[in-house]
């Protein structure tokens, strides 16, 4: 039991139908309740992790303007301004996307999604920083595999794993996206040499706006939600995320997913002939 969550609520009603017979209506309101409250949590937070950057970039705003004459110090304030912002877009972009994916509904109208297309373009989106950074980004494993979901979603959730194994890794270091099957899953590994995550704190980097230190956290740029995403994409696609992870050697994140119909070989449905 999370003690910051409101305790089980139920509500009955009897209502007499006869001189033996009795109604008796027994309404279980705990989950809604709980669900309010979680909701009401990230409001909180969410809130919270927006003033920050805009704080900053009012801050930053104001030493431009009172800097107007030292053409170098007005450069140095634009480029964090631009660091700052970049930051705020992608804390609206990921909260944007986690509310959409914590609406609890199945998944709509699922299709196969190919792997090949996912992983490469995760790659494309974290290529400028892998390259900034000498780190060499390579996809590998079995190609021609499909999973059966939604592509944007299973996108984001590889995009977000690419982007953590870039950020959290050295320059020099190599990161390798890898794809493989079991007879009923895709497994998408994402490989990194990077700083890894102490044993103690593994249990918690999926919960949202958690960072194992928040200080270098501000440093990489990153929101604290990468991962609840990718959490979120894992159940709704009716798969999982699992993590390995050595301190200072390096982490495998590896989603599995649920293989589509057509990549395990069965027939695909045929158009009706009429
Ligand atoms: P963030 O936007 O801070 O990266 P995430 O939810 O994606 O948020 O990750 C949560 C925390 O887990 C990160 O702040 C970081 O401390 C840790 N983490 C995630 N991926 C890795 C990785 N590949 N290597 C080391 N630490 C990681």
């Amino acid at each position: 039991t999370r003690p910051d969550l409101p305790p089980r609520t139920v509500t009955a009603r009897v209502a007499p139908l006869g001189s033996r017979l009795v109604l008796a209506l027994v309404e279980d309101r705990t989950r809604e309740r709980r669900v309010e409250a979680i909701r009401r949590d990230f409001v909180a937070n969410v809130s919270h992790e927006l003033k920050t950057p805009v704080g900053a970039i009012r801050l930053l705003a104001e030493a431009v303007c009172d800097a107007a004459d030292d053409p170098e110090a007005v450069k140095r304030f634009s480029a964090r301004m631009l660091t700052e912002s970049d930051r705020l877009s992608r804390l609206v972009q990921q909260v944007i996307e986690l509310s959409r994916l914590q609406g609890d509904d199945p998944l709509e109208s699922p299709r196969p999604v190919s792997i090949d297309d996912v992983t490469s373009a995760a790659v494309d989106t974290s290529a400028i920083d892998a390259s900034t950074k000498r780190i060499g980004l390579v996809t590998g494993g079995e190609t021609g595999l499909e999973v059966y979901g939604n592509r944007e979603q299973v996108l984001a959730a590889v995009s977000n794993l690419v982007a953590n194994a870039v950020a959290y890794s050295a320059e020099g270091s190599a990161v390798v996206v890898n794809a493989k099957s079991t007879p009923t899953t895709v497994e998408i590994s994402v490989v990194d040499q990077g700083i890894g995550i102490p044993a103690a704190e593994i249990d918690r980097i999926f919960e949202r706006f958690y960072r194992v230190d928040p200080a270098r956290h501000r440093s990489t740029g990153g929101t604290g939600l990468g991962l609840s995403i990718v959490k979120h994409v894992a159940a709704t696609h009716g798969g999982e995320v699992k993590v390995w992870s050595v301190e200072g050697q390096g982490s495998t994140f590896t989603l599995s997913l649920p293989r589509s119909a057509v990549s395990l070989g069965e027939p695909r449905t045929k158009p009706s002939s009429s």
